[in-house]
């Protein structure tokens, strides 16, 4: 019998995704074209909002967001302290401060009590995270922050979302999405913003290509050759290729099917592991829509039979991948450093960078493999 390997997660890609880059592969048109223009078009209609934006990652396009936004020197932007570092980096891409909020254990999202003390006349914009598919509380976030204050949602893993019957990506001025391979939807790298805005949307649009008053397409499709166009602000090389644009297309497409594919797994997981005391599982949000993009569990630290990093290692050894949630980016070396901040300053993101644990949940998975991982999970106790 060979060992069974169950990764943590692994893109859904196959023959459709491949047969897609042929196109653009074949007429030579490979930046930023005709596939990135119907990507954008899909996405923007699959999240109700006005418009969307390709961008090469969810990093850049935060910085993105934040730039056109006129975040800079002086500026505090106010993040949560659970979360992955490119959400805390991306205020420093810009000369701004990140100023961190705690989270809520219960969901691991910004926890909008912590937010009300972190509000300052420096206070520029705002960025909740959807951590793992779950979008954050927007009405109680929006309850205590002035209205002058952006909210830029990091939708990275929340593709599909939905918060009180509304789409993640059009909850705040502007969403920011992912297609990191870790994501329910993957173009290998990439991003996407959405906004309902139209004047802040013809700035993300410039800055992502340099600062350009027009796009190269539009360009090379113009009636004169002489016409460069205007640069009259500091941008960006931030386009999508349209080899990406054409992979994202077939991925968005099986959106749909891939959340609820996943949902009906995470509901088997629940209703499986409910009685293993130690395991605190996440749940379907009331009113709401989860992801999935991780099944993100929490190792109750004194009914635990062994540390969760020894569970980690227990699991491994069965060839089951897990890994710790996310990281509390407040007491990584660069912020904690930077910033003098000591690591109990947000219990809550301490607490939850130690005891989270992220079972396989993705697409690739048989039913098999999900039966193993809740057998393996049960063998722990014994
Ligand atoms: C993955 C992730 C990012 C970064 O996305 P990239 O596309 O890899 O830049 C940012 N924020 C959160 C919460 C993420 O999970």
């Amino acid at each position: 019998m060979h060992k069974r390997q169950i990764h943590i997660s692994l893109p859904a890609t196959g023959e459709e995704e491949w047969q897609a880059v042929r196109e653009p592969i074949m007429s030579g048109w490979l930046t930023q074209g005709p596939k990135v223009a119907e990507f954008e078009a899909q996405f923007a209609k699959a999240h109700d909002v006005k418009h969307a934006l390709a961008v090469t990652s969810c990093t850049t396009g935060l910085h993105l967001a934040l730039a056109a936004m006129g975040v800079g020197e002086g500026d505090e932007v106010i993040v949560p302290a659970f979360t992955w570092v490119a959400t805390a980096n991306v205020v420093l891409y810009c000369g701004a401060t990140p100023v961190f909020a705690d989270v809520d254990p219960m969901t691991f999202n910004m926890d909008a009590d912590d937010v009300v003390g972190k509000i300052t006349e420096k206070t520029k914009a705002i960025i909740p995270v959807h951590l793992f598919g779950l979008c954050a509380d927007m009405d109680a976030i929006r309850k205590v922050i002035p209205p002058h204050v952006k909210i830029i949602e990091d939708a990275a893993c929340a593709a599909g979302a939905s918060y009180q019957g509304k789409k993640a990506g059009g909850l705040g001025d502007a969403g920011v999405f992912s297609f990191h391979p870790r994501k329910s939807i993957t173009t290998g790298e990439g991003g996407m913003i959405t906004t309902n805005d139209d004047a802040l949307f013809e700035q993300m649009n410039m800055m992502r290509n340099h600062g350009a008053s027009i796009s190269e397409e539009q360009r090379h499709k113009g009636a004169h050759p002489y016409l460069l166009p205007a640069f009259n602000l500091l941008g960006f090389n931030y386009r999508m290729t349209d080899l990406q644009g054409a992979v994202g297309l077939v991925q968005l497409a099986k959106l749909e099917s891939f959340i609820s594919e996943r949902a009906n797994w995470a509901a088997w997981y629940r209703d499986q592991l409910a009685d293993v005391a130690w395991l605190r599982l996440p749940d379907e949000p009331a009113g709401g829509r989860h992801a999935w993009q991780a099944f993100t569990t929490w190792v109750e630290p004194e009914r635990a039979p062994m540390p969760r990093n020894d569970i980690m290692d227990a699991l491994q050894q069965r060839g089951i991948a897990t890994r710790p949630g996310t990281h509390a980016v407040h007491m990584l070396g660069l912020y904690r450093d930077r910033f003098g901040i000591r690591a109990d300053d947000f219990p809550a993101a301490k607490a939850c960078d130690a005891h989270t644990m992220a079972i396989p949940l993705h697409n690739r998975m048989t039913a098999d493999d999900y039966a193993y991982v809740v057998e393996c999970i049960k063998g722990i106790a014994s």
